[in-house]
């Protein structure tokens, strides 16, 4: 459905779409204020992208939705939901061919966004699916690798997982101790062995990007683990349960013994570590504007209850001072936030987004999102607690995006380095 609507406004507008001509205003008309869109966000949009956000939304709202408690409850992950959105057509939004949407950065934050509005876990499932694997295997894979496995990942028959982080190694990679070297006993296979934790989806991934140094060189290569092909005792993927913050996603290790894994799976050219930051800027990108969406929704939420719940006199709480700050400034810091992604989307697509652009957007977007829904939890007062009001569990999801793909002041780290030319990590 999503592909043929895009389809349709590519053509009027041309593949990636252009924004609507300005009409100058020389009538002063008054405007009116809409707090979902405070600084008119949507004006910047094609008529592609609005229908692409119009989509993701109603899918997110109606079929998304309704599931997100029992799944974050039980911390169970519906696989369906990826070959559901990849039905639509929202996997891999941005890549042209292979059954990809082929669609501008702008609309892909929007469908970021939309699926955050509901939780960050579901974000998280979907980035890593369309930014980290499939971003990486487009932007550095073979075209045998491209051909083997794109759209299999865009329908969302195939899962994918992200392997970077190490047990002794997140903020710095660059130290990673898993290792390829060649296969003992099978010709034209390397042998990986290592471990990487805390990677989403790895329990139920059937295929697996994982950076490992190679022995011969020292250098990082990214290699494409298939479940399917690896000997028993060679790939394990156990769950890591009982988290508290994105119950809805599935997260767990990948343990390499020996791995047989062959060469024709490994990226046939890049080196170093910007392999994996290339696909995670992707990924950042797209977390500058998931964060928004599940703002977007705490204050949503917030105001509809400020609006309801009455103390002293009868007042719906909406009418006191503190609360309607507290309103006041998360609101304020999401226009801002949207509008810095859509910049900076705008940006990317013309090749003119330095990689600091979205250290910068991905930390500001991810902390502002994080105090303000803290704040406006209090709003509920004991309620807050109850994960029928869904505050909580934006709380919790919001502190691990602040924590993810480069933590908030590893970010800070990035952007002084640039700010300064001197580099401050150690
Ligand atoms: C739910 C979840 C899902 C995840 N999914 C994935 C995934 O799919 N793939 C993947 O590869 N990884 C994934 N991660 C891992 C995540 O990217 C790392 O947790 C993150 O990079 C931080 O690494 P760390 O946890 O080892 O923290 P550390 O690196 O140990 O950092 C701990 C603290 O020390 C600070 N710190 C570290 N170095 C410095 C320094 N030089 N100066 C100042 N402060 C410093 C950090 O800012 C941080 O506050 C996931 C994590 C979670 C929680």
């Amino acid at each position: 459905m999503f592909k043929s609507v895009a389809r349709q406004t590519a053509r009027q507008l041309g593949s990636r779409g252009s924004a609507a001509p300005v009409t100058r205003r020389y009538v002063h008309t008054p405007v009116a204020f809409d707090w979902k869109d405070p600084l008119g966000a949507s004006n910047l949009f094609t008529e592609e992208e609005l229908a692409i956000s119009e989509t993701a939304e109603s899918y997110c709202q109606e079929r998304m939705l309704p599931r997100v408690l029992d799944a974050y409850r039980n911390e169970d992950y519906d696989r369906k939901i990826l070959e559901e959105m990849g039905e639509l057509g929202l996997l891999g939004a941005t890549i042209e061919g292979y059954g990809c949407a082929g669609v501008s950065s702008v609309a892909s934050g929007l469908i970021t966004r939309a699926v955050e509005r509901v939780d960050s876990g579901y974000r998280s499932g979907m980035s890593v699916q369309s930014s980290l694997i499939m971003g990486g295997i487009d932007e550095f894979g073979s075209q045998e690798q491209k051909d083997k496995f794109l759209p299999q990942l865009a329908k969302g028959k195939m899962l994918g997982c992200f392997g970077l982080t190490e047990p002794n190694h997140g903020s710095d990679p660059g130290s990673m101790e898993t290792v390829a070297k060649p296969h003992p006993t099978k010709k034209g296979y390397f042998s990986l062995s290592g471990a990487k934790t805390w990677i989403t989806n790895s329990p139920i991934s059937d295929v697996m990007l994982v950076w490992a140094k190679l022995q011969e060189t020292g250098k990082i290569r990214g290699f494409l683990v298939e479940r399917s092909e690896c000997p028993p005792g060679t790939l394990e993927t156990p769950a890591l349960k009982h988290k508290n913050g994105l119950r809805a996603s599935l997260t767990g290790m990948i343990q390499l013994d020996e791995c047989p894994v062959p060469e024709a799976n490994m990226f046939p050219e890049i080196e170093g570590l910007r392999g994996p930051f290339s696909c995670l800027n992707g990924a950042r990108y797209g977390i500058a504007w998931g964060t928004m969406g599940a703002l977007e929704d705490c204050i949503a939420r917030t105001r509809q209850y400020a609006l309801e719940r009455k103390q002293f006199k009868n007042n719906p709480i909406a009418k006191y001072q503190l609360v309607q700050k507290k309103l006041a400034d998360a609101t304020t810091d999401a226009a801002f936030g949207i509008l810095a992604a859509v910049q900076v989307g705008r940006l990317k697509d013309e090749g003119k987004a330095a990689p600091e652009m979205i250290s910068m957007i991905k930390r500001q977007n991810c902390d502002r999102a994080l105090v303000n829904a803290r704040i406006l939890q209090e709003v509920f007062g004991g309620n807050a607690v109850s994960d029928e009001y869904h505050i909580g569990r934006h709380v919790a999801n919001l502190f691990v995006t602040q924590t993810y793909e480069g933590q908030s002041d590893i970010h800070a780290l990035i952007l002084g380095r640039a700010i300064t030319g001197l580099q401050a990590f150690c």
